[in-house]
Parts: structure tokens; C-alpha cells; sequence
């Protein structure tokens, strides 16, 4: 079978090519995103395999269907950018894979609390200057403030442990409620309850319609002032406009964010010697209480690993017709 590989980069390569010992499958790797103007190159390939930033719309479906393409093999978790009904009724199978490191994400989103909280990125640059003043890197203790956490999958189970280990008051919100999260004794609320009571909010939610700007000018409004806002789980949770309407005036203390809502034109590029055109992005880089870092939330060694052998026995398992225990379908 042979399998073309989108948006790929030379990490990708060398972990896919470590964890391939199937020499019937012929791996095709591109830089290219999947779109209207590249899906072409995915002739002759009965899969493709797709990461977060490529799109797998109505009509790029339709035309991986006209190439034969019958599996799209997702080497990330999230599947925001696959319209599902379309590759249902254009009978093309879609895999994920659905944990392969929640620490990965869960320990970042950490790193980036902690970086906001004592400064620790400007105290590197300070000392680099022979400035050891502490003039403004005052920070506050972790332990008893509360902690939002919206979402507790995987992802946000694993950082719920952490924050449990950190001493740390802890409220869940998710329609589903685990007894693992509760055996804890950590309380699920409603996103009402729990926002106004929240020193930081982190999101680990998927984005779907019900999602979708869950954090908006009305839930900003809801939130304590001065809080430290955190998403590393996808852009279009955030209304950008409105967190940075908040980041103005105060209301919002810090925001750390592993995922934009337009990151595509952005993220995994060295963009260094161009001028960038996206003002809201800008806007952010602009804040000295924003940290930005560019969807590397999963991006450890044993993520990578991880992602490589599932994503090969995902597609052995369409090969041979077994159960794809990680296909997503549409819920339509
Ligand atoms: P998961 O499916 O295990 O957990 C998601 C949880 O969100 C579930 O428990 C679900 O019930 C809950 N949920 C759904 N709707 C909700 C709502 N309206 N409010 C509160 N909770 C809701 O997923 P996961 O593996 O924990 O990943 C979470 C998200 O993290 C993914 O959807 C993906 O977008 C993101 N992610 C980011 C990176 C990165 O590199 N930054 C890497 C992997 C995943």
C-alpha cells in the first residue's frame, strides 16, 4: 500500500522511517499541507496521512475519493479539521490516534503557567545582560489557588494530577464525569460556577460546534480579574478578539496559548525574514503577559513515537480488514 504523508517536517520523517518495518507499505513524504492545490499529489495512494493544519473539507474529500484514496490516517488526536460526513459518504475511512502522549500536552500547558507565573523566560534573557535586579518577576504561589480545568479526557486528567500534586484547589467541567477526576476530590461544576471562582482556566476540550468560542466576550466577563488563561488544546475555542479586548483592559492577567485560530498560515514555519500580515497574531506577540509557543504541546520524543506506531498498526489494521479501533465517524 502506499501512503502519502502531508505537512510533513524532518522530525516526522525520521520517526516514521524508525518505526517502519512493514516493506509493503511505500511511504511518500511531502512538506506540502493537504489543499485544493496540492491533494493532486496524492495520486496513486490508497491513504494519506494528515496532521492538524491540513484540510480535509467537502471538495478536497471528493477529490481524494476521485484519486481512490480510501483511508485518511490522522497522526494527531484531534479531528476538527475533517468534515466526517463527507468522507462517510465518499466510503473513505478515517483513523486517529487518540492518546498517544496526554504528559506531552499536560506537562506544557504546566510550563506555560509556570513560565507567566515567575517570569522565568525574561529572568534567562535578564542574566544573560548581567541584570540580576527582581524588578518585576514578581510571581504567586501555586499552591491553593484555584484551577479551571475544562475538559478531563485524557489530556486533562493527566494535568488535574499534577495540580493535585501541586497543592492546588481544582475545579472540573465536563459533560462527562470521571470517577477517576472525583476520587480526587476534585468537584465537576457547570462553566457558570466554576469560571468566577478561577485564579486560571485551562482548556482541554475538543473543538466542535458546541465548542466552538467557548471563551468569548460573555465568559470573559464571568472570569475573576487577573486571571492566567491557558489553551493548548485548539484555536477555535477562543474568540482571539475578545481575549484580546480583555488582555486591554486588564481583566485578563496572562494568557498562554499552544494554539491560534489561524495558525495554519503561521505555525510550524520559520517565518523570521518575512513581515507578518496577521495583525491579531501580532497584536498578542505585542503583550509582555502573552506567551505564544507554536503547537508543540505534543511534541516529545515519546509523542513522537507513539504517533508512528499507532498510526502504522491503524493502517495494517485497514490493510486487513480488521476493526479500526481508532476510526472516528461522523456523529450524523
Ligand atoms: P479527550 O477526548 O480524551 O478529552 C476531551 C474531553 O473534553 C472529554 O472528556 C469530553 O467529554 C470533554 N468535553 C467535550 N465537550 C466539552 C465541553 N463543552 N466542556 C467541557 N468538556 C468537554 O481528548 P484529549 O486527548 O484529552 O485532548 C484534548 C484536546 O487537546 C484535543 O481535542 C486536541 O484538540 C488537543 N490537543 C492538543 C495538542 C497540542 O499539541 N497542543 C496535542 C494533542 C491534543
Amino acid at each position: 500500500m502506499k501512503i502519502t504523508f502531508f505537512s510533513t517536517q524532518p522530525y516526522d520523517r525520521e520517526s516514521f522511517l524508525k518505526h517502519h518495518t512493514d516493506t509493503q507499505l511505500e511511504l511518500i513524504f511531502l512538506e506540502e499541507k493537504l489543499s485544493e492545490r496540492t491533494v493532486s499529489l496524492a495520486s496513486g495512494s490508497q491513504a494519506v496521512c494528515v496532521f492538524v493544519n491540513d484540510t480535509l473539507n467537502e471538495t478536497i474529500i471528493q477529490q481524494l475519493s476521485q484519486l481512490n484514496v480510501q483511508l485518511i490516517a490522522l497522526r494527531c488526536a484531534g479531528f476538527n479539521n475533517v468534515d466526517l460526513k463527507a468522507a462517510q459518504a465518499c466510503n473513505i475511512r478515517v483513523v486517529r490516534v487518540p492518546a498517544y502522549s496526554p504528559y506531552a500536552v499536560a506537562e506544557h500547558a504546566l510550563a506555560m503557567i509556570m513560565t507567566l507565573n515567575r517570569k522565568t523566560h525574561k529572568a534567562y534573557n535578564r542574566i544573560r545582560e548581567q541584570n540580576f535586579s527582581l524588578h518585576g518577576l514578581l510571581g504567586f504561589d501555586l499552591y491553593k489557588k484555584t484551577v479551571g480545568v475544562i475538559g478531563t479526557g485524557h489530556i486533562g486528567e493527566v494535568f488535574c494530577r499534577i495540580l493535585h500534586g501541586l497543592g492546588c484547589n481544582i475545579l472540573a467541567c465536563d459533560p462527562v464525569k470521571k470517577p477517576e477526576i472525583e476520587d480526587m476530590g476534585i468537584r465537576y461544576a457547570s462553566l457558570n460556577d466554576l469560571l468566577p471562582q478561577c485564579d486560571i482556566l485551562s482548556l482541554h476540550c475538543p473543538l466542535n460546534e458546541s465548542t466552538s468560542y467557548l471563551i468569548n466576550s460573555t465568559t470573559i466577563a464571568q472570569m475573576k480579574a487577573g486571571v492566567m488563561l491557558i489553551n493548548t488544546s485548539r484555536g477555535g475555542l477562543v474568540d482571539t478578539k475578545a481575549v484580546i479586548a480583555g488582555l486591554k483592559s486588564g481583566h485578563i492577567g496572562y494568557l498562554g496559548i499552544d494554539v491560534y485560530e489561524q495558525e495554519e498560515d503561521l505555525f510550524f514555519q520559520n517565518l523570521s525574514e518575512q513581515i507578518i500580515h496577521d495583525d491579531i497574531i501580532a497584536r498578542l506577540m505585542s503583550f509582555p503577559n502573552v506567551l505564544i509557543t507554536a503547537h508543540q504541546g505534543f511534541f516529545t520524543q515519546e509523542a513522537l513515537d507513539q504517533i508512528a506506531c499507532t498510526t502504522f498498526a491503524n493502517i495494517k489494521a485497514f490493510g486487513v480488514g480488521e476493526v479500526l479501533i481508532n476510526e472516528v465517524k461522523s456523529a450524523h
